[in-house]
């Protein structure tokens, strides 16, 4: 039942809390599907866990639809990533629906990219470089390194939320920190081909895991930050990456595929979907398979 329960909201449908439940768990809002993932291996059963979006969407554009603003009324905590990605839904959701718990700043709230090193900081933005994270680059979730720091305050605040359960809180991150360590050294023998190899990527989504293999993003098919690719930006990547050995044009499972496909037939370099998160294939279905996956296909593609 849980992993039923579990499918359903990393398809972006909403679980609701059983009644009046005589042992209340602890309700987590996630805003992307890792960090749903990530809050059931912290929580186990002591936890109710929301993913607000499934892997098929872009969080950058989402709406604060009534379904949300039910899930966030009962949050007892908020996991986010933070750094402007959720700018358009988020704070909606919080000032309508949460409770004082769960505002910015409190023990509820926790913004995954605040613990990380950021990559892509700004010293300035402003509109005309497309739709920019002045915070930094938002998507760290596919450096495993930041998997672990969030996994560390996901169970801090579930100790102090939760202080009953501390022991199990804690049970629980050892048993993931094991196995996720061991996966992390593991992929260090997987990653070493990848090294030094260059890839075009539609968005900036990509810039934790390239850093993370050693790999070189050359040419972004978005001419600008959350700017759809354009013909004339396209023939300029193509001339761009001519004579260049570049590996893959990778992209996620909700990016449009037709400035994809255009660049390979015209450039015979393949296009490689990656999950990008926890439910972006249907082999990534939990944290550990979305990092075999991308390195599976990485490795496959060339
Ligand atoms: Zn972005």
């Amino acid at each position: 039942m849980r992993k039923l329960l579990y499918l359903m909201a990393v398809m972006g449908v909403l679980v609701t809390a059983a009644p009046s439940s005589a042992f209340a768990k602890v309700n987590i809002f996630a805003c992307e599907p890792e960090w749903a993932a990530l809050a059931h291996e912290i929580g186990g059963d002591l936890v109710d866990v929301t993913s607000a979006t499934n892997a098929r969407q872009d969080v950058h554009h989402i709406r604060a639809k009534p379904s949300l603003l039910a899930a966030m009324r009962k949050a007892d905590i908020v996991l986010c990533t933070g750094a402007s990605l959720e700018i358009g839904w988020l704070p909606i959701l919080l000032k309508k629906a949460g409770s004082p718990d769960v505002q910015p700043e409190t023990m509820g709230w926790i913004m995954a990219s605040d613990y990380v090193e950021k990559l892509e900081v700004m010293q300035k933005a402003d509109r005309s470089m497309g739709h920019v994270h002045p915070e930094g680059n938002p998507h760290i979730q596919l450096d495993p390194a930041n998997i672990q720091i969030v996994a560390d305050v996901l169970a801090d605040r579930l100790f102090m939320v939760d202080r009953d359960n501390a022991q199990n809180y804690s049970r629980n991150l050892n048993v993931f920190t094991k196995k996720w360590l061991a996966a992390m050294a593991r992929w260090e023998g997987d990653k070493a081909v990848l090294r030094g190899e260059k890839v075009v990527v539609y968005h900036k989504s990509w810039a934790y895991l390239l850093k993370w293999l050693g790999m070189v993003d050359v040419a972004s098919l978005e001419p600008k930050p959350g700017i759809p690719p354009t013909a004339s930006h396209l023939e300029a990547v193509l001339v761009a990456i001519d004579g260049q050995d570049v590996r893959a044009i990778i992209m996620a499972p909700f990016e449009n595929e037709d400035a994809a496909k255009w660049l390979s037939d015209k450039s015979g370099i393949p296009v490689v979907q990656l999950p990008f998160t926890v439910g972006g294939n249907d082999n990534a279905d939990d944290l550990i398979s979305v990092f075999d996956e991308t390195l599976r296909l990485l490795k496959g593609a060339s």
